[in-house]
């Protein structure tokens, strides 16, 4: 069998999930760009953790900070002086790659040894590579203009904890939530959309009462667990990885990675961390602000702890793409099925003329255009056999295919065809828009 990956990527550059990012000029590494169903995709997964995050909730507000900020900020947050992985470098191949990934990764010369493995191998020390983008900003170019790419949301919701607590007038415990672009200068970037240098990330950052944040570090956990099953993850292909006391960032007291299963083994979908007052109590400290909360009703004074969800957007549109992906036998004949929740699919609805004639394209036409106008989106299609048809929306990921045929003119009804049992129902011409939006 094809390596899974491969599949993936290449089902997504077939219908126009992803494609390479600058790809006539030979692609830029590691930068992905989405197309047409998959940014519909990626919207989606974005709404979805909207509406379950802030939306649903009364104790959660949402933010959307720059992605330039004071540079300040990332000396406070610690970023300038941590924020860095060990590099590795072999001096024969000049290749680099992160120590801690050196076991996984192959050495170009013998690609079955790990670098090191082969006999020309000359692997130096470690060193600290840090992970930010800088450039500049104004038009002079100096080192007194430097800026940083942000490489997490989270600081803008921290420097503005204020702000948005006395606007809101939220109490403690009480969230702000982000989705945004984040950057960081992987040293080994990879796997498709698993790991870039640009990225989206969608944080949340709960700021609790000290002694609290054990609690509420659970309830976020079970919390964002319970979210990828209800988008319709395979709960047996996710678990949950604390990290060791080595392992924790420098401003960590308790984290755990929520892990899905990919075809490259277990890794990091989203994480949770409990972040204890380490960010507040650093921007107070280099903003000279105070950043105290003191509570209305107890006149409590206190800086916040924080307990931190942490989810990469793109590695939740990967994980629901490896996870809806399936090959089975349809009358002799292998299909590629996206088996996406309905919620997250890019198009819901299909409509086809069964032929080419006797009016039956004009009633699909005007089903299709019925649709677009109930905001269900909907893709028209008269190309080729409708086995055909219904091919390509099984690997687009549709729910359901709407064919209009013979009867259609006699008894005003279509056929709609489901993308994962294959059942056909006929359902009323004036019925379809009302049938789809209760199952959506
Ligand atoms: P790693 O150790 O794998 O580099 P991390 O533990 O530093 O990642 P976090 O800082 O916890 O990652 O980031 C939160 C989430 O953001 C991750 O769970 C992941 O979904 C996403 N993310 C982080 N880095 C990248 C990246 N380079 N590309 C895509 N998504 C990323």
């Amino acid at each position: 069998m094809p390596d899974r990956m491969e599949q993936i990527v290449s089902l997504c550059k077939r219908r126009g999930f992803v494609f390479q990012s600058s790809e006539i000029y030979g692609g830029a590494a590691s930068v992905w760009d989405y197309g047409p169903l998959g940014v519909e995709l990626r919207r989606n997964v974005a709404d979805a953790w909207w509406s379950a995050m802030v939306h649903a909730r009364d104790d959660v507000e949402g933010l959307d900070a720059g992605i330039l900020m004071h540079p300040r900020v990332w000396e406070a947050s610690g970023h300038v002086e941590g924020f860095a992985d060990p590099l590795l470098e072999c001096k024969t191949c000049k290749r680099r790659w992160r120590a801690d990934h050196i076991e996984e990764s192959a050495c170009p010369r013998k690609p079955s040894v790990a670098p090191g493995g082969h006999g020309d191998c000359e692997i130096g020390e470690p060193r600290l590579f840090n992970l930010m983008f800088k450039t500049f900003m104004g038009p002079v170019e100096e080192d007194a203009s430097a800026v940083y790419l942000r490489p997490e949301t989270a600081q803008g919701s921290y420097v503005n904890f204020l702000n948005v607590q006395q606007t809101s007038r939220k109490r403690v415990p009480f969230g702000i939530a982000q989705t945004g672009k984040a950057f960081r200068n992987e040293i080994t970037p990879g796997n498709f959309i698993f790991r870039t240098r640009e990225f989206e990330q969608a944080e949340m950052q709960f700021f609790v009462e000290p002694g609290a944040d054990d609690e509420w570090f659970d309830y976020w956990r079970d919390q964002r667990l319970a979210w990828h099953k209800e988008m319709g993850v395979r709960a047996g292909k996710l678990r949950l990885a604390a990290h060791g006391p080595d392992q924790l960032a420098h401003y960590a007291k308790a984290a755990l990675d929520i892990e899905y299963e990919f075809p490259f083994g277990w890794q990091e979908l989203e994480g949770v961390h409990n972040r204890t007052d380490f960010d507040l109590v650093r921007h107070q400290e280099f903003s000279g602000k105070r950043l105290l909360y003191i509570d209305p009703g107890s006149g409590k004074r206190f800086v916040p702890y924080v307990v931190e969800t942490a989810m990469g957007i793109g590695r939740s549109v990967l994980t629901l793409l490896v996870d809806a992906y399936r090959e089975d036998e349809v009358g002799g004949d292998t299909r590629v099925v996206l088996g996406l929740h309905p919620r997250l699919a890019p198009v819901k609805a299909a409509v086809f003329p069964l032929v080419k004639k006797h009016g039956m394209p004009e009633t699909a036409a005007a089903l299709h255009e019925t649709l677009r106008r109930a905001r269900i989106p909907s893709f028209y299609d008269m190309a080729g056999s409708i086995g055909r048809r219904y091919r390509r929306q099984d690997e687009a990921g549709t729910p359901w295919c709407v064919t209009v045929d013979g009867e259609t003119a006699e008894d005003q009804s279509v056929t709609i065809r489901d993308r994962d049992t294959l059942a056909q129902e006929r359902v009323g011409l004036g019925q379809v828009a009302n049938w789809i939006r209760e199952r959506l």
